[in-house]
């Protein structure tokens, strides 16, 4: 056998692992895949980015999941116990026969290994953590049943009590109840919650949008909005005298118009 066969050899006979573990590996930010959690082992609208996915012996994934507002995992167990870094927002977190626990940026949680529990975000607020998990023989989590609305805390629903309509339902629910329903679940329940951008940002950015398209019908509600997500009147004037000189003069004017009614009402 010559050399050049020998050497070939010897790298074939190299555990796989080996090869692709010797390289240096970055998964760049923004480069990964952020999908919508399995329905059936969550509540609510629930993100999932996995950042690491262990290979060969390895046996460590970590993974952000960013939960809206109500949202939170089914009942779980893990064979190997779990660490959760929040990162975002506040939330909670509850071990079978435990008190429920709040949550915050900056927590560090560790659940043991086999002990039931759920984790999620708060009733009115958003919720992101890094989960870290081991396998054991492939598997990370046993799933059992969803955390019902009594276990997580919230009233029972008074019977025959009218729910009220949201915004969206009373302004164009009659008309275009499917708008409706995407509006409420997919533009509030879901974008606006995010934990990336806070919803004063999010007011901010759209009021832009919409002095800039010249839309008075929406800027009344947004600039209403606006306030209530702790922009003052004065940031609101100085959004729209910034926007004379890229969205032109009569857009600025017109939310000017729109603006004294706004400020008008307590
Ligand atoms: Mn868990």
């Amino acid at each position: 056998m010559n050399l050049l066969a020998t050497a070939t050899l010897a790298v074939s006979m190299l555990p796989l692992s080996a090869l692709a573990d010797d390289k240096l590996q970055i998964s760049r930010a923004g480069s990964r895949p952020v999908n919508a959690a399995p329905a059936q082992n969550f509540t609510g609208a629930v993100r999932v980015e996995m950042l690491h996915t262990p290979t060969g012996p390895a046996r460590a994934s970590a993974g952000t999941v960013s939960f809206t507002p109500g949202a939170r995992t089914a009942w779980h167990t893990h064979p190997l116990g779990q660490t959760l870094v929040v990162i975002a927002g506040t939330g909670r977190v509850q071990m079978w026969d435990g008190a429920i626990e709040n949550i915050q940026v900056g927590d560090v949680v560790h659940i043991p290994p086999h002990v039931k529990h759920w984790h999620g975000a708060a009733p009115t607020t958003a919720m992101a953590h890094i989960a870290i998990t081991e396998a054991q023989d492939g598997k990370a989590v046993d799933w059992l049943e969803p955390v019902s609305d009594a276990q997580y805390g919230l009233p029972p629903p008074v019977a025959n009590a009218p729910t009220a309509p949201s915004r969206a339902q009373s302004l164009f629910g009659d008309v275009a109840p499917k708008l409706a329903e995407l509006t409420d679940q997919v533009l509030f329940a879901d974008v606006w919650a995010r934990p990336g951008l806070s919803r004063r940002d999010r007011s901010l950015a759209t009021v832009s949008a919409l002095i800039a398209m010249n839309r008075p019908e929406q800027l009344r509600s947004h600039m209403a909005l606006a306030r209530a997500n702790g922009m003052t009147q004065e940031e609101l004037v100085e959004t729209l005298t910034h926007l004379a000189f890229y969205a032109g003069w009569p857009s600025a004017i017109t939310a000017a118009g729109v603006a004294r009614e706004v400020f008008a009402k307590p």
